[in-house]
């Protein structure tokens, strides 16, 4: 039960200046950030971390959003971390997205328009979909020596 989920504020949250608005929403839950940094990656990257998307008609689009500034790239450890993150984040599309979620609260895009202009969704972040996309992705940004362990209050209370 006890997992590890990887997240990116993507580059409109941090032009955005909401770094910290969302890094806070994962604390509040209880949940523990064991690894974070700031990059700006390239194309390469990019199709490694989204290796499951580079045949769908949006991906230059994606592509050219991800690489476009630096990201914030987060682990995030806690019971049933990798659903619990997602939740928080809401769903793909913002204009779906309901308010109390990350982007139902601080983003409004739609498919609609995203494709109409051929670019990506601007969603302020990305969150693993699943356990195995999840330690896919915790392994691909971090490496054994920049994520640790510590004990949080929630641990006294929670666990
Ligand atoms: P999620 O980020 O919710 O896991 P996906 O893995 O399906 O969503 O897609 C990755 C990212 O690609 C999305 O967060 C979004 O920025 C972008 N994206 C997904 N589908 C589309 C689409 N049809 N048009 C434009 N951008 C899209
Ligand atoms: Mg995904």
């Amino acid at each position: 039960m006890m997992e590890r989920t990887f997240v990116a504020i993507k580059p409109d949250g941090v032009q955005r200046g909401i770094i910290g608005e969302i890094i806070s929403r994962f604390e509040k839950a209880g949940l523990k950030i064991v690894g974070m940094k700031m990059v700006w990656v390239d194309k390469g990257f990019a199709k490694k971390h989204y290796k499951d998307l580079v045949d769908k008609p949006f991906y230059k689009g994606l592509e050219q959003f991800i690489i476009e500034g630096p990201v914030v790239a987060i682990v995030i450890e806690g019971l049933h971390a990798i659903e619990i993150v997602r939740k928080i984040v809401g769903p793909t599309e913002p204009k779906q997205a309901q308010p109390g979620t990350i982007r139902g609260d601080y983003a409004h895009h739609s498919y609609e328009y995203a494709d109409k202009k051929g670019i990506a969704i601007k969603n302020i972040i990305h969150a693993s979909g699943n356990k195995k996309d999840a330690e896919y992705e915790v392994k691909l940004w971090f490496g054994l020596d920049e994520m640790h362990d510590y004990k949080t209050v929630h641990e006294k209370h929670v666990f």
